[in-house]
């Protein structure tokens, strides 16, 4: 099953200034999303599936079933390409060529690797937690040994990357800026909404300040 990634091919063909293989500006992109889609080929059908993601220093930390065939597969060396993708905009042109999108987006190549001393693996679970919920983790109460066990933590380099972002107004051709169309930026956000309570929530538990 091992095959190297090596092969995976960064460079920016199109639009290549807007490309970059910076490793801060990766890391950025990636902590700023809570999910990501892991894309694999198995018996030459490709997969690409969503998932939850972390990053601890140069690893980003995926987690799952220890039964799930995705994780099994990528614990077993599966190649795999982790892309994460922020849409901020619409960019609306005065022609459907020149109409885009504002975004940030990266994509890590490689192959996983199963996290398997126990204390990494508890600090590796803790910081998918803190990822997606930052300030949860004090409240929680300790995972057993048999949830350990159930889940399977896999650490992928962030060593074979890229990153491509677009930002700004829409690039319209000259002839088309007198056209009598309205033409900018459509800005777009993910945005948290108010917590609703569990419906079994005892009552007198307050929504903790970091929600
Ligand atoms: C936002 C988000 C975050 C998630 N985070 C995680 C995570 O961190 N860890 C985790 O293990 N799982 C996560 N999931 C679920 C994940 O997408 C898979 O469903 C799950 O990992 C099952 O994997 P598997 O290899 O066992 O699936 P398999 O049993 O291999 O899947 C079999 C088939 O089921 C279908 N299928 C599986 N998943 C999906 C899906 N999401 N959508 C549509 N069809 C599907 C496909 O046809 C696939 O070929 C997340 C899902 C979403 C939407």
């Amino acid at each position: 099953m091992t095959e190297t990634t090596n092969k995976a091919d960064t460079r920016h063909q199109r639009v290549a200034e807007r490309g970059s293989h910076d490793f801060d500006l990766a890391c950025e992109i990636i902590d700023a999303a809570r999910m990501c889609h892991v894309g694999f080929t198995m018996k030459g059908q490709p997969y690409v599936v969503p998932m939850a993601l972390g990053r601890r220093g140069r690893d980003l930390l995926l987690h799952g079933s220890v039964v799930s065939r995705l994780i099994t597969n990528l614990a077993n060396g599966l190649p795999c390409c982790v892309t994460v993708t922020h849409l901020d905009g619409l960019v609306l042109a005065r022609s459907s060529f020149h109409s885009s999108m504002n975004y940030r987006s990266a994509m890590v190549f490689g192959n996983a690797a199963a996290v398997t001393d126990a204390k990494e693996k508890i600090t590796a679970m803790d910081t998918l937690v803190e990822h997606l919920a930052p300030g949860r983790l004090a409240d929680l109460r300790k995972s057993t040994p048999k949830e350990l066990n159930a889940t399977t933590i896999l650490r992928l380099p962030i060593e074979t990357f890229s990153v491509k972002t677009r930002s700004g107004p829409p690039n319209d051709a000259t002839y088309d800026v007198d056209l009598p169309v309205w033409a900018g930026v459509v800005p777009i956000t993910l945005e948290e909404g108010n917590p609703v309570p569990a419906p079994d929530l005892p009552e007198g538990i307050d929504v903790p300040d970091y929600l």
